[in-house]
């Protein structure tokens, strides 16, 4: 216990390896800390305060919680949350997490445990229901553990999930991403949309196998990580309708030419001939419900997220692509533009346009490529 040190995270009590606060790379022995995740974290918490007052059991699981910092810091900063349960396989993490938690005054409501990831979830609460909110935040891919967290939230609860296989979900491998999301990335300026889309996919289709719907309610992405927060429900009915959202984006990689398709096929651009990429099948729906993301936003006094959550707020076209204000001006061979200045001449021009939560570098619009560029030059 002597490498653990003290750290505040906001208003929690953490106890951490001294090593994960110095070295670049955060080691996994003794156990794992991440202090870049607290952004990560902060907007965690203030998901699950904007949606605890819908919740009919008040309960939370941190699936792998490691040191317990997401489970203390829901513990401690969301206090509609009445019981907090946080499980890891490492017990040297679940025993300094159990400490911290004293350190902390909330030792009463929160419940660690030693267990596979599944078995714990399965195995409900302390009175063996299902969970208010269910989070994932694995090493890697989530996909392995989706039916899980599924079958582990109430009905009308809210799952939470990370996945840190970027380089898979944006398309530097893409049999691994078809194999674990069953659809294909997209290696390309917009990828990690795709990537987020690509996880949604993958949760609304083991949803609807499991006569469950989800609505998606915010996302966000790092280098790093992809992240999603989804509300799930009970509806054979509405799990019916699940291809409704589920379809393609097709790309081409010569012209930058990029839209929605409902069907895959083997499609020229119709502006320079190429044949265009297929992305998906992926969620076309839309990821921010901005109900959400402004009760959110009130739950922010301190204003840490507000850059995301303001443009998260603002994204609200549903168009399932975005570009990149330096992809324009390279094509233009101009000095950049800014995103704002690209975002006035486009709604002047009588088109769509808004900012992406997900690239503070990049906008969203229902204009094409060329006629982005016409109304720039
Ligand atoms: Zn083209």
């Amino acid at each position: 216990m002597t490498d653990f040190v003290r750290t505040v995270e906001s208003r929690t009590t953490f106890l951490v390896p001294q090593s994960s606060l110095t070295e670049k790379v955060p080691p996994k022995t003794p156990a794992f800390f991440n202090p870049a995740a607290k952004l990560n974290r902060d907007l965690s918490v203030l998901a699950y305060r904007a949606f605890a007052p819908y919740l009919a059991r008040k309960t939370f699981a941190d699936s792998f919680t490691g040191i317990g910092a997401r489970a203390l810091r829901v513990a401690v900063e969301v206090p509609e949350m009445e019981q907090v349960y946080g499980n890891d396989i490492n017990s040297i993490a679940i025993e300094v997490a159990k400490k911290a938690a004293k350190i902390n005054s909330v030792d009463d409501k929160c419940h660690f445990s030693i267990d596979e990831v599944c078995k714990f979830l399965l195995h409900g609460d302390s009175e063996g229901e299902r969970f208010g909110i269910v989070d994932l935040d694995p090493f890697g891919t989530p996909a392995r553990h989706i039916d899980c967290v599924l079958r582990a939230v109430l009905d009308g609860g809210l799952v939470s999930i990370t996945a840190t296989d970027t380089a898979v979900l944006c398309g530097v491998y893409p049999e691994v991403c078809l194999r674990r999301y069953y659809g294909r990335p997209l290696n390309n300026s917009y990828g990690n949309e795709t990537g987020i889309r690509l996880l949604l996919s993958l949760l609304a289709l083991t949803a609807s196998r499991l006569e469950l719907a989800i609505k998606p309610l915010f996302v966000h992405a790092t280098m790093h990580y992809l992240r999603v927060y989804a509300s799930v429900s009970v509806s054979s009915s509405e799990a019916n309708d699940v291809y409704n959202r589920i379809g393609y984006i097709m790309h081409c990689f010569k012209c930058g030419n990029r839209f929605k398709a409902e069907e895959c096929g083997n499609a020229k651009c119709e502006l320079c001939g190429s044949a265009m990429r297929i992305g998906g099948q992926l969620w076309t729906g839309p990821f921010h419900e901005w109900e959400f993301v402004k009760k959110m936003l009130e739950q922010d006094p301190d204003r840490h997220c507000k850059k995301v959550l303001d443009a998260a707020a603002e994204e609200t076209s549903g168009i399932p692509y975005y570009f990149r204000a330096d992809e324009i001006s390279a094509k233009l061979r101009t000095s950049p533009h800014s995103v704002q200045k690209i975002i006035e001449k486009l709604q002047s021009a009588g088109f769509i346009a808004s900012k992406t939560a997900l690239n503070p570098g990049a906008f969203k619009t229902d204009a094409r490529i060329d006629e982005i560029l016409e109304a720039l030059r």
